[in-house]
């Protein structure tokens, strides 16, 4: 028996070794025969607990197993499998304590950044779980002879997806694509980041509670370069979330193999505050949209362009208010920001923010470790007056650190937002009118007007995903489940052949399809 609350210290032995035991390295033995990944707890520093560091040969048995297992999944009523992701939802809201507990043990966000992916992995399960039936319902086409050809558009899926997710949301982002690959008839070979494995683990016992046949979703623990370089190459089709370096690379095996990829990459996120915005209001969702799961979401935003009627009322209010944040270890909900995950993250924003002091940019907030919270504490920092040659004008930090930029006008403001490499998520600030129409002019997958990313991301009937190099497909909406699918087009030529009776000879069946194509057009009959 498990207590109901963790504590900052290990995962319980009965926890930790139910959730390895979910995982294909117990199936196999290399759990007990191989190196362990030992775990750490990022509020600490220390080790909470182990997982098996899976092999190439681990993954071929999963991908085994999967396949088998699929072949009946596939047979199973879209409707039914939708039931399941219905039932997890009630299952994760039950379970959310222990979901977050454990979430911010292995990444030391903030409680209400746990919360955050409670939230959006329920709300994806109620949405596939209500509309699995419909967005694979057969779809009857025009075809190309009224009422003689009767065409229909069909989704089979696509086999086994392979999935490879990062730290940074290890719930939402093992769970949110992973359910719509599931409900669409596939099964599901997934691997953990090697950071935050419990919490994914833990997830995916919640969905083999609420239903999910065991066997159609087959977890590996294991190195990136092994164990997911392995499933890119056994899969019929790839999701991917992380770095685009990342990204790229098995993007190249990915085209090699001819095989669907979809891939959710980094950004430079941009805010614009326009010129009439209420600087006031919009602090607090400001705030948020920067330095929710301390800076380490690949939405947050990173750089600020405010209107030059707002820049000297808005730059001292932001400063203070991000050096008002309570920092802090702990599942204290009061916490407004956590620890980053680890060393190399916290030396990754050392050095931009080095950089930036180097290069004589002017730091407004922030700009020190916390070693007094804990090992990867860094304060959330501000700049103004950032130079081009600072990397951090254009380089993604992933962590706590934003610039804010003065502009003449909005068309100056949209200029720089879209001078980038990435395009995954904007945000506009300001009244609505004046937000909508600077909105429209954004060249990135999300756009939120008054909100810095939480909105589109929750608003999951709607996709997102990156333009340029943030990425490469989308999630969420129809199109979320249906890339996960291969379309058929079954046509069914009815009364007569497509090529006209038989005594019509080749000739006479031109004249005659002239004619009609002609009718066709000028009355407006065929689409
Ligand atoms: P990463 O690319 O290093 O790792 C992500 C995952 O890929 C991990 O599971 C890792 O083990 C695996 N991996 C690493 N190298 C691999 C290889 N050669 N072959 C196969 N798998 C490999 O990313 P990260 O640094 O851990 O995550 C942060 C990055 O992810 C940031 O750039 C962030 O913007 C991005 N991100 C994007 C989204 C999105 O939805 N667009 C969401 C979260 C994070």
């Amino acid at each position: 028996m498990t207590k109901k609350t963790l504590s900052l210290g290990p995962i319980p032995d009965a926890l930790a070794s139910e959730l390895r035991a979910l995982t294909v390295n117990a199936a196999t033995g290399s759990v007990d025969n191989g190196d362990r990944l030992e775990i750490e707890g990022s509020f600490t520093g220390e080790t909470i607990g182990w997982v098996g560091r899976g092999t190439e040969e681990d993954v071929d048995e999963a991908f085994r197993r999967a396949r088998i297992a699929q072949k009946r999944w596939a047979k199973v009523d879209p409707k039914k499998r939708g039931k399941i992701l219905l039932a997890f939802h009630d299952i994760l809201l039950k379970n959310q304590k222990m979901m977050m507990d454990i979430i911010q043990l292995e990444t030391g966000k903030s409680r209400d950044s746990a919360y955050e992916e409670v939230i959006h992995c329920a709300i994806t399960a109620r949405y596939y779980g209500n509309q699995t039936h419909k967005i694979l319902k057969d779809k009857h086409r025009a075809g190309v002879m009224p009422v003689f050809t009767k065409t229909t558009e069909r989704h089979l899926p696509k086999g086994v997806i392979g999935q490879i997710s990062p730290w940074n949301y290890p719930l939402t982002l093992a769970l949110s694509d992973a359910m719509p690959a599931l409900a669409a008839g596939n099964a599901l070979v997934a691997k953990p980041d090697s950071s935050t494995p419990f919490s994914a683990l833990y997830a995916f016992k919640l969905l083999f509670e609420a239903g999910m046949p065991r066997d159609i979703v087959q977890l590996v623990t294991g190195p990136g370069r092994v164990v997911g370089n392995s499933i890119a190459e056994q899969c019929d089709h790839l999701m991917f979330t992380g770095s685009t370096e990342t990204g790229k690379k098995l993007g190249e095996i990915a085209g090699r193999r001819l095989i669907g990829y979809s891939a959710e990459l980094g950004g430079k996120n941009p805010m614009i505050v326009t010129g009439d915005a209420d600087v006031d209001k919009i602090m607090p969702t400001v705030l948020t949209g920067c330095f929710s799961n301390s800076g380490q979401l690949c939405v947050s935003i990173e750089r600020i362009y405010v209107h030059k009627d707002r820049y000297d009322d808005f730059v001292p209010k932001f400063a203070q208010a991000t050096k008002d944040l309570k920092l802090g270890a702990g599942f204290d909900w009061n916490i407004q920001m956590g620890s980053l995950i680890g060393a190399s993250q916290i030396s990754t924003v050392e050095k931009m923010v080095d950089d930036a002091v180097d290069k004589g940019a002017t730091l407004v907030a922030g700009g020190k470790a916390r070693p007094d919270l804990g090992p990867y504490f860094y304060e959330p920092t501000v700049f103004t007056d950032v130079p081009d040659e600072a990397d951090l004008k254009r380089g993604e930090v992933f962590g706590p650190v934003v610039y804010v930029e003065k502009v003449d006008s909005h068309d100056e403001a949209v200029e720089k937002a879209n001078d980038t490499d990435y395009g995954l998520n904007s945000a506009v600030f300001g009244p609505s009118k004046t937000a909508t129409g600077i909105a429209e002019q954004l060249f990135s997958g999300t756009v939120n007007i008054n909100d810095g990313y939480a909105a589109a991301f929750a608003s999951v009937d709607n996709e997102m995903g990156g333009t340029r190099e943030s990425g490469q497909g989308r999630r969420q909406g129809a199109y979320g489940l249906l890339k996960y699918t291969e379309s058929q087009n079954v046509t069914d030529e009815r009364v007569l052949p497509i090529r006209g009776p038989e005594f019509l000879k080749p000739r006479a069946y031109a004249a005659v399809m002239t004619v009609l194509l002609r009718a066709g057009k000028t009355f407006k009959i065929l689409k």
